[in-house]
């Protein structure tokens, strides 16, 4: 005889969650690592570059709340507090020392560019005829035979890459184009790109007449 079926399903209902589980985790955001823009370490490890100074004014502008994470009185104490006065002061040293050689470093680097000179000579041959050279071009990074061959296209005339007397290498354009030349590494036409025009100088080298 048919009975009316309970009502229960035949599955169990899905378990309720258990009133004393703790809640789900909140959504873990994506982890972002932080780098120095300085010198490009996360910044808790800018102490061993060779940089700190400047690592540090960079944080406490960039990220106040790190700074005072890693640099607050509390936080140097706490840090210092574990080590002996010998290795606190050795500790100021090194970084003192690290320091100065990174930025004697880049002052020579930038010392070097700067004193590169680009020497672009009139050379009179004879009266009628010039030549003009061009020297210290490689300084800037600047390909000595492309450069050789962009001026003798734009010339339509002779340009080759010789040697001065003192043995530097240089380039050798046929004609008076110096003032043209010029214009050229200004406007850093093809390949005579990041010349500063303060460093280009133009010479004039007359021929001898006689004693002078
Ligand atoms: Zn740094």
């Amino acid at each position: 005889m048919p009975s009316k079926k309970n009502a229960t399903p035949a599955n169990p209902a899905p378990a309720v969650e258990d009133p004393d589980a703790p809640p789900p985790p909140d959504p873990v955001p994506p982890v972002q690592v932080l780098y120095c823009a300085v010198c490009t370490f996360p910044p808790e490890y800018c102490e061993f570059g060779a940089s700190l100074t400047r690592c540090k004014e960079w944080l406490k502008e960039e990220h106040p709340d790190l700074y005072d994470k890693y640099y607050s009185e509390d936080a140097l104490t706490a840090k210092l507090g574990t080590l002996s006065v010998e290795a606190q002061s050795k500790l100021e040293k090194d970084t003192a020392k690290k320091e100065a050689k990174a930025e004697a470093k880049a002052d020579a680097a930038l010392k070097k560019k700067m004193a590169s000179q680009v020497t672009i000579k009139r050379i009179e041959r004879n009266k009628r005829k010039h030549v003009t050279s061009i020297h210290g071009l490689e300084a800037f990074g600047i390909d000595l035979k492309k450069a050789a061959k962009q001026f003798s296209s734009k010339f339509a005339t002779g340009s080759s890459v010789t040697k001065n007397p003192q043995g530097l290498e240089e380039i050798v354009v046929q004609g008076d184009v110096s003032d043209e030349i010029v214009e050229m590494i200004e406007a850093g036409v093809g390949v005579l790109k990041g010349i500063p025009a303060d460093n280009v100088e133009v010479v004039e080298e007359k021929k001898k007449k006689g004693a002078e």
